[in-house]
């Protein structure tokens, strides 16, 4: 969609809720700033339409740290709980009076980058996060990719690791959140960075001090970064050869890291079926502003 009027954006992670209004050439008016009412749904609800009174007469748009799902409106949050299960856009839109759309996190994160940030220009865009963990979505033919479940674009689940019973030293294959073995979220984020150098070497260093490492050339490091950019970059090229996408905007803590974004672009570049490919990795141009910016394109 192309905006047209302002729209009232909300980032609702599981600490805060920002919001601002979104203006059609995709500035943002001032911040307005909540902590988030995590386990208790009627302080959730009446958090939002406080917010929404601030704001009147704009529809709302929400980015979610979670899911809706698309057939059924229904709503799945981890670091929310009193959402999980709740028809969130309809209780919101019976409360404020106001249209009320919703997608999640990644979702506008890549819509963001795609139509105004790093991928702008762009028709199919595979939008990552290496952030806590990994996240992912999907801009096909310039339209966001929802999906079954909404869960479109989610590259880092899928066991792709193998779980060698006794051979648990030469593989890092370690439980996921989602209930498998060996997805790339256990490795891909700074925490899996983290369980990987020490699964590596046996240290326990922050994601920052491994990157230092790296940098310095010190020989642990230099091997756990091995490790990452092999195994990341081989599932982003699997992705990329099925998605046919020529850009691929990072988000999250690690993106702030260009060293180790170019060092997973050329492995991507040498592992993909494309040949002669121009960069395709690249930080986020829109930052912290890409949850409020990509919910106004929902
Ligand atoms: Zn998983």
């Amino acid at each position: 969609m192309t905006l047209t009027s302002p729209l009232l954006c909300a980032d609702i992670g599981g600490s805060f809720i920002d919001c601002a209004q979104v203006y059609p050439d995709g500035t943002l008016g001032p911040r307005d700033r909540t902590p988030t009412p995590t386990d208790d749904l009627d302080a959730f609800l009446t958090a939002m339409a406080d917010i929404a009174a601030r704001h009147p007469g704009v529809d709302l748009h929400i980015a979610l740290a979670g899911l809706q799902d698309p057939a059924t409106g229904i709503c799945t949050a981890a670091n929310i709980p009193c959402v999980n299960g709740v028809g969130l856009a309809g209780r919101l839109s019976a409360l404020t009076g106001r249209r009320v759309r919703i997608g999640n996190d990644a979702d506008c994160f890549a819509l963001a980058e795609s139509r105004l940030g790093a991928a702008q220009g762009h028709e199919n865009v595979l939008g990552i996060i290496l952030g806590t963990g990994v996240g992912g979505a999907l801009v096909l033919g310039g339209r966001l990719v929802t999906g079954a479940g909404g869960l479109t674009g989610e590259w880092g689940h899928g066991p792709i690791i193998p779980h060698i019973v006794g051979a648990e030293k030469t593989t890092p294959c370690f439980p996921c959140g989602c209930g498998q073995r060996g997805c790339i979220d256990t490795i891909g984020g700074a925490r899996g960075l983290e369980r990987l150098h020490h699964w590596s070497c046996g240290r326990a260093l922050d994601s920052r001090a491994i990157l230092a490492a790296w940098r310095n050339g010190q020989p642990d490091a230099c091997r756990t970064l091995d490790y990452y950019i092999g195994y990341v970059s081989s599932a982003l090229a699997l992705a990329v050869n099925l998605t046919g996408t020529t850009a691929v905007p990072v988000g999250g803590g690690l993106s702030n890291a260009p060293d180790l974004i170019a060092a997973l672009d050329r492995a991507v570049r040498t592992r993909i079926l494309r040949t002669n490919t121009p960069p395709l990795l690249s930080a986020s141009r829109l930052g912290g502003d890409a949850g409020l910016i990509g919910a106004a394109f929902l």
